[in-house]
């Protein structure tokens, strides 16, 4: 028997919220996540191990939405619009480790490893212009950061990449 578990979603590029749906008896890799009608009331289970001790059916909390989509009432249209803003900013971010040649640190990496992939991390931000634009920037001080060949590079990289889109990411 399936069991549909209903998770709330912040997205880290907006404030906007949403409740997502999936079949928590799936292992994960088979997990398909689908979006829940704000209007129906949402399954809480509590569990025990792989046992549901108890289920019961509640309306959901209000979703949170930001004044950047205000606009858009429906809110499969918001979703589609937050989780494309969304995934373009975690693509250009691993867009730029491939660029730089940054990997993740491995289980047993020094501290010294660490601290500098956690600078790395720390170095990119971002921001949306007016028009959604997703403006990026990689920069910690004086000791990471972008030339200007480098910059005119990832942003010729990622104006050719056909996920991203061309003109939906500045290079600042
Ligand atoms: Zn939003």
């Amino acid at each position: 028997m399936a069991h549909i578990t209903t998770n709330r979603w912040n997205p880290d590029t907006c404030d906007c919220t949403f409740d997502l749906d999936f079949d928590s008896d799936l292992p994960d890799d088979q997990r398909v996540v689908t979006l829940h009608d704000p209007t129906t009331p949402q399954w809480k289970r509590l569990w025990r191990g792989t046992t549901v001790l108890e289920e019961h059916q509640e309306a959901p909390a209000p979703l949170k939405i930001c004044p950047e989509h205000a606009a858009l009432t429906d809110f499969r249209v918001r979703y589609t619009a937050v989780l494309t803003e969304n995934q373009r900013k975690n693509r250009v971010q691993s867009r730029l480790q491939t660029f730089l040649g940054v990997t993740p640190p491995p289980a047993d990496a020094t501290v010294e490893e660490e601290r500098t992939y956690e600078n790395h991390i720390k170095a990119f931000s971002w921001a949306f212009d007016a028009n959604r634009r997703l403006d990026v920037r990689y920069s910690l001080g004086t000791r990471l950061s972008l030339d200007t060949q480098q910059k005119a590079d990832f942003q010729a990289l990622l104006d050719a990449d056909a996920e991203i889109g061309a003109g939906k990411v500045r290079v600042l």
